[in-house]
């Protein structure tokens, strides 16, 4: 198997964590093995919560964990000239402007709480669909239909077609926030298409938005994308078992490296929180113990 094209797409809202680094070094593993290129993708449309330090955070991972890219920024001043998603406004508004098109597409004003109150969950269950409210209705986000979706087809690493229904946590997922700027389904598959990324590596918790931009993807007549392979890698927990997050400040890979921890000592992290009963030593162990 041969792949042109992986990616590294973190977003800058926080500092890295293991889980993370994890999911970079997989990555890797993968690229090299498949002679794939790695493109650094920052996802900073999120302009709130954007911060310069979290950008010098990424590319010091990268550094510590010895990945080399192939495509993308090499500091902040790159990437804020060349590689930002503001850059790529133009493209996202050409898909939003032909979603519209779409009879799927609708407009919701629903508040988080108020979501939280028919589902405890979080899951939206279409409550604005028989509304009817128009697309430029103030502080409406677009959704898109999939109450009655269909099961989609997608091939999974290493070469299995698969096929699968939108799962309830993607149900209408969004493509317009309230605020206008486009949702991250839309705007990571603009770009995954943009740079013909062939691989995707990311967590199982991002399976439903894979699902649901396959679906956006088919919507939008693209359908290269339906021909990327993906792998959902399972997520390291904490301690205690709990997910890690970019604010829990325990495996915050920038404390690690404050403490002097070296690239083997974050591999040996890495094996014990995935349960592995061999210490890792190196990056070559890891990827023959991580590749699938
Ligand atoms: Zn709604």
């Amino acid at each position: 198997m041969k792949f042109a094209q992986t990616r590294i797409a973190p977003t800058p809202s926080g500092f890295l964590h293991l889980g993370n680094a994890y999911s970079f070094l997989l990555t890797k593993a993968f690229a090299e093995k498949h002679g794939a290129k790695i493109l650094l993708r920052i996802d900073d449309l999120d302009r709130e919560r954007y911060r310069q330090e979290y950008v010098q955070d990424i590319l010091d991972t990268l550094d510590f964990l010895e990945i080399q890219i192939h495509q993308g920024p090499s500091s902040i001043a790159e990437f804020e000239s060349q590689w930002t998603q503001q850059e790529r406004r133009p493209l996202y508004q050409a898909a939003l402007e032909q979603v519209q098109q779409s009879r799927l597409l609708f407009s919701c004003t629903c508040t988080k709480s108020q979501i939280l109150q028919i589902d405890p969950r979080g899951i939206y269950l279409g409550q604005c669909l028989d509304r009817r409210m128009p697309l430029d209705k103030n502080e409406a986000a677009w959704r898109i239909n999939t109450l009655d979706a269909d099961f989609l087809d997608y091939i999974a690493y290493p070469d299995t077609q698969k096929s699968a229904l939108i799962p309830e946590e993607a149900s209408c997922y969004v493509v317009r926030k309230k605020d206008k700027n486009p949702a991250y389904q839309l705007s990571s598959l603009v770009d995954d298409i943009y740079f013909g990324v062939d691989l995707i590596v990311r967590g199982q918790d991002l399976f439903p938005s894979t699902l649901g931009q396959l679906d956006l993807a088919r919507i939008l007549g693209k359908e290269e994308f339906a021909k990327t392979t993906f792998y959902h890698h399972p997520l390291l927990k904490g301690p205690d078992q709990s997910k890690l997050s970019k604010s829990a400040g325990a495996f915050s890979i920038r404390q690690l490296r404050q403490e002097g921890k070296t690239l083997r000592d974050v591999l040996q992290l890495m094996g014990k929180s995935l349960g592995l009963h061999e210490e890792i030593q190196s990056f070559p162990e890891f990827s023959e113990l991580a590749l699938p």
